[in-house]
């Protein structure tokens, strides 16, 4: 009862978050999201500083935390809260003072972001509840009363580990930046070791698991990879050396070999770097050197990838934890492929454990089996490109085709990687490679008959180097076959192309649609048409991922990083940001939930004055309570169609003129910038299995068929794309294909676009009010 007889208010929840275990670049951001989203939806936010040990120590390391204090978290590396290894916690004894801690402060929930230890922790935890509460009341450290509103825990785990080894999850939170960090190493050792002619042999971190190794293998090119998980065969020795020599024979100026630092035999004997570099040297005279790149790979800032992962799996871990029932078993948040998910705790650590056991047996098939099917299609992928010269991979004469590829609309991170991984499955199986060079125009250049040279077969050689490169090696045009339908009718039959491979954006899309509804007129045009989206603007129906965009919300975010430190505590800025995207808003709405911008602006809701007095209305308050170090520049950002009277300038402008000395603001624009230079490891990645995946559904689905029954496949003209949590070809034509049904041709954007349920996001956890709470 309240004094005035009133009954008491129900008491708010309070939500408890910890980060533990190892620190991996992220983690801030999923404890800013669980700290605001939890006050969003009126509960009480409470960190526990340094883990476990903040939990049996109680006092000081558990503090409530307000909207303020998590400002600024999403661009700063390790884990603000701290972190540790707690033995006490280990112990019954010491979970019995946990449990009483967490009553003193009327925690009843535990979000806790760490591996498997750390998970396994807090299950044992929940399970031990109740016999913790009976215990203390027992004991007379707490009466029945003070327990009784407790009686049910609840714990949600979110993965924060730069190794990517739990099981049942495609990411973890920190992984991406962790290969990231030893992309940006080994490509700098790339050309070093290319001057030299020297190998390099490079340590990763992975005890158990080898993701961050044959990822970083990809993404770099590397010749060689050893990871725990698929132990090299007997005679291993020989096999790398061969590898090497062959491609050192074919030209290769640099031999890189990555191994995971748990690496080992079938019989698991350790295989170190120094024993491989000896190898190197020793049998083919190579001058290699080792570089262990140790902890260098956990620090930093989070990537574009991992702040985005966190802040949404921190959102999803609050609602995991208001939905729970005591009977729910505890969640763990995953994501497969684009989608965030809930799946059981414990199932997922017992999964993830298994898979070290598996390694202990000596039990490597079911190793891999336990691990994702990604992991394995990225470990069969890397093998294919590596290995092109091997007899037993290489198709029937019969079966054999002539690929043509060709980029399509402006340049994008990956294109480089996706084409040399097509050019080096092809030449694996036999199939002949043919880059068209200068897009549709370059192909419509040639004159009766005399090829111009923009139709060249490709060697391996030639686009080995292109792992890493950005923009586009053979050169891409917004230019469409419609232009000169009949020349590049004429150009197919003349190079007799049995396939084409389509790497752009919606022009991509577009050509490979003229095509389809060309073969009407022309018969070379019934053919496969694969498309694989490569655009930073990731507005090509049928996906929600296009190689590219990664590589440019990596560089816009540091843009926006660098400039929002621009402003000294002193100054009162705020920066209005124009991104790139056409009429999608996705580059904005996503760079926004990774810088924690103030609001967005985008095409699909368009800006009015009223957004503008409300944001300005907003900007006065966040000023207002911004106190100390936090007071950094604020950040604003403006899709570059998102409307034709509110520029960039004029909405600068206005916030300078309504803020009235109170503030200041300044208009950026990174411009053409945001293509990034180098593609990001996502990008690589995802590039080398998506090309991979084009070649496969050309070669399995298309050989040996007529041209007729090619025209009446519905998958004969095709997106490759992630939709939710699976890869899929989407069919173009028909009428229920994207063309017709998927496609807002004016707007040159999918109909639906996946990703604007997080605007909402994005609003909720900068507070900004919504435009009925205040006009
Ligand atoms: P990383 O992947 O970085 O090693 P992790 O969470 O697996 O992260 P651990 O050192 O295994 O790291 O666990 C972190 C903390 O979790 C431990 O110090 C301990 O406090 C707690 N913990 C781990 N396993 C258990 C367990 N079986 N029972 C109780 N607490 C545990």
């Amino acid at each position: 009862m309240a004094a005035n007889g009133a009954p008491a208010p129900p008491r708010k929840r309070r939500i408890g978050v910890m980060t533990s275990g190892g620190d991996s670049p992220g983690m801030n951001g999923a404890v800013r999201a669980v700290v605001r989203m939890s006050i969003h939806m009126g509960c009480e936010s409470y960190a526990i500083y340094e883990g476990y040990e903040g939990l049996v120590q109680g006092g000081d390391l558990i503090k409530e935390m307000h909207w303020e204090d998590v400002r600024g978290y999403l661009s700063r590396g390790g884990t603000l809260i701290g972190t540790a290894r707690c033995m006490a916690f280990m112990e019954r004894w010491g979970r019995l003072k946990a449990a009483k801690n967490m009553v003193d402060r009327g925690i009843d929930a535990l979000v806790i972001c760490g591996g498997d230890g750390s998970l396994t922790g807090a299950d044992k935890f929940r399970a031990e509840w109740p016999s913790l509460l009976k215990e203390l009341v027992e004991t007379g450290e707490l009466t029945q009363a003070e327990v009784d509103p407790f009686q049910h825990l609840n714990i949600v785990g979110l993965v924060g580990s730069i190794d990517n080894d739990m099981s049942g999850t495609d990411a973890t939170i920190g992984c991406y930046s962790s290969l990231e960090r030893i992309c940006s190493a080994v490509d700098d050792v790339f050309d070093t070791a290319a001057s030299h002619q020297r190998g390099f042999v490079i340590e990763v971190m992975g005890r158990h698991c080898g993701w961050l190794a044959l990822m970083a293998s990809i993404a770099t090119g590397s010749d060689f990879v050893f990871i725990p998980e698929k132990p090299p065969r007997v005679g291993w020795e020989d096999q790398m050396c061969d590898i090497i020599a062959t491609h050192r024979k074919r030209g290769k100026r640099r031999s890189i070999v990555i191994i995971a630092e748990g690496a080992h035999d079938r019989e698991l004997n350790k295989i170190t770097a120094n024993q491989v570099k000896d190898l190197l040297t020793q049998k083919l005279n190579l001058d290699t050197r080792v570089t262990v790149l140790g902890h260098t790979q956990r620090g930093g800032h989070a990537c574009f990838y991992d702040r985005w992962l966190s802040t949404l799996q921190g959102v999803e871990a609050v609602k995991a934890v208001l939905d729970a029932t005591p009977e729910t078993p505890s969640p763990v948040i995953t994501i497969r492929e684009n989608k965030i998910e809930r799946s059981n705790l414990m199932e997922t650590v017992a999964l993830t454990k298994s898979v070290s056991a598996a390694i202990a047996a000596k039990d490597f098939d079911k190793a891999m089996q336990l691990r994702d099917v990604e992991f394995k299609e990225y470990y069969n992928s890397y093998v294919i490109t590596t290995s092109t010269d091997h007899p037993a991979l290489r198709l029937p004469e019969e079966r054999r085709m002539r690929i043509a590829i060709i980029h399509v609309g402006a340049p994008a991170g990956g294109m480089n990687p996706a084409t040399r991984a097509a050019v080096a499955y092809c030449l694996t199986r036999g199939h002949t490679p043919i880059a068209i060079h200068n897009g549709f125009p370059g192909l419509q250049r040639h004159h009766d008959d005399k090829p111009v040279g923009s139709v060249r077969e490709c060697r391996w050689i030639d686009v080995d180097p292109w792992v890493n490169e950005g923009g586009s090696e053979i050169g891409t045009n917004r230019g469409l076959p419609s232009s000169d339908m009949k020349k590049t009718a004429e150009c197919f039959g003349l190079y007799k192309f049995d396939a084409l491979f389509l790497i752009g954006g919606f022009e991509a899309f577009t050509a490979a649609s003229e095509l389809r509804k060309a073969r009407e007129q022309y018969d070379v045009f019934k053919i496969p048409l694969v498309v694989l989206p490569a655009t930073v603007s990731n507005n090509v129906p049928g996906t929600e991922y296009s190689l590219g965009s990664d590589t440019c919300l990596n560089t816009l975010i540091q843009f926006c990083d660098a400039i929002r430190q621009s402003a000294s505590s002193s100054r009162r800025r705020v920066f209005v940001i124009e991104t790139q995207g056409g009429r999608s808003g996705y580059l904005a709405t996503m760079a926004g939930l990774s810088v924690g911008a103030l609001a967005v602006y985008i095409p699909e809701e368009g800006i009015n004055i009223h957004m503008i007095a409300r944001d300005i209305e907003f900007l006065r308050e966040n000023f207002k309570n911004d106190q100390g170090a936090s007071r950094a520049g604020k950040i604003i950002l403006r899709n570059e169609r998102a409307s034709t009277t509110y520029t960039t300038q004029v909405i600068a402008d206005m916030i300078k003129e309504e803020a009235r000395g109170r503030f200041e603001s300044r208009a950026a624009v990174p411009g053409h910038y945001q293509q990034g230079g180098k593609p990001s490891p996502m990008d690589r990645i995802r590039a080398l299995r998506m090309a991979i995946k084009c070649m496969q559904h050309i070669e399995d689905r298309f050989t040996g068929k007529s041209k007729d029954w090619i025209a009446d496949d519905p998958l004969s003209t095709v997106v490759i794309g992630i939709q939710g949590s699976e890869v899929v070809f989407t069919s173009m034509g028909g009428p229920t294909g994207l063309e017709a049904t998927g496609t807002d041709w004016g707007d040159r954007r999918p109909k639906n676009e996946f990703w604007l349920a997080m605007k909402e996001t994005v609003d909720i956890l900068s507070g900004r009010p919504k435009l009925t709470d205040c006009c």
